[in-house]
């Protein structure tokens, strides 16, 4: 049984959506090897650093939520290899070992449509083919982000793969909103761009607690220091931006951090140096 992290009213759980590896130098865009490799455990004979992508399941009293969705089970032996996926996706395996099938789930917010928070939005059925994962949930996405997807560029097109979004082009499950959003009781999306034009972050609150989950603009306790953004971010200036100030009003109001690709630390409370002050390791 996974054990879950209680903030107020709400219990948040990681579940195994895949393990991976990349370049550490694209984890840390221009920040040098030398001070990086002092906050986060560097690499394999390839420089690469290991990485997980971990769907947060959100219980409320009256939700069932899920912030982003893992790799799924699509990726071919190409792809498995390209990313050096170990660990498979088992996200429904672990929401089962909590009594949850997947048609229970009310809800998936997407930070973004990156292959490796999209991935599980559609899955392979053994001998049914492809379906909707969850197919009684609202799936959450900014409207810029939709309209990326299926406008991409020369860069974004490698990483908006129709496979993860077409049956929810055609499904009724789709529901895009714009800005900040209270999209059930204590769970907020809200707008921020940076790492894609539609990025957006989750904000939980139960009972005076809250949780910033800041998607790929905090990917790991290591890229804390708001100048420490991903290669991968598509518009860095803005990612800068925001990332301070949301860190800064998280920190004022005591708010855990939980990350998606970490795979050492789930969620932390930071002080205004940066430092951690409380960690959970789910
Ligand atoms: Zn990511």
């Amino acid at each position: 049984m996974k054990r879950g992290l209680k903030l107020g009213k709400f219990e948040l759980f990681w579940l195994s959506g895949g393990r991976f590896a990349i370049d550490g130098g694209a984890m840390f865009g221009v920040v040098p090897k030398v001070l990086w490799s002092k906050k986060y455990p560097c690499c394999d004979e390839e420089n690469r650093v290991p990485l997980i992508a971990s769907p947060i399941l959100v219980k409320t009293p009256n939700t069932l939520a899920l912030i982003d969705t893992g790799l799924g089970n699509k990726l071919d032996e190409k792809q498995k290899r390209i990313f050096r996926q170990q660990g498979g996706w088992d996200i429904l395996k672990d929401l089962g070992s909590l009594d949850i099938k997947r048609e229970d789930i009310d809800l998936v917010i997407l930070t973004h449509y990156d292959f490796d928070h999209a991935g599980g939005v559609v899955m392979m059925v053994e001998g049914a083919g492809l379906a909707l994962t969850f197919p009684n949930a609202r799936h959450i996405l900014q409207e810029t982000e939709w309209q990326d997807v299926l406008n991409p560029n020369r860069r974004s097109v490698n990483t908006y793969w129709p496979i993860n979004y077409e049956l929810l082009k055609k499904s009724g499950n789709l529901e895009l909103v714009s800005g900040e959003v209270e999209v059930v009781d204590g769970i907020k999306a809200i707008h921020t761009g940076g790492h894609t034009r539609g990025h957006q972050v989750v904000k939980m609150e139960s009972a005076g607690q809250t949780a910033l989950h800041m998607g790929d603009l905090l990917p790991t306790h290591a890229h804390f220091n708001p100048l420490w953004v991903t290669a991968y971010d598509n518009f860095p200036l803005d990612a800068i931006e925001i990332k301070k100030e949301l860190e800064s009003r998280g920190i004022k109001e005591g708010s855990w951090f939980t990350f998606y690709h970490d795979p050492f630390i789930q969620a932390c409370r930071f002080d205004e140096e940066g430092d951690i002050v409380e960690e959970w390791k789910g």
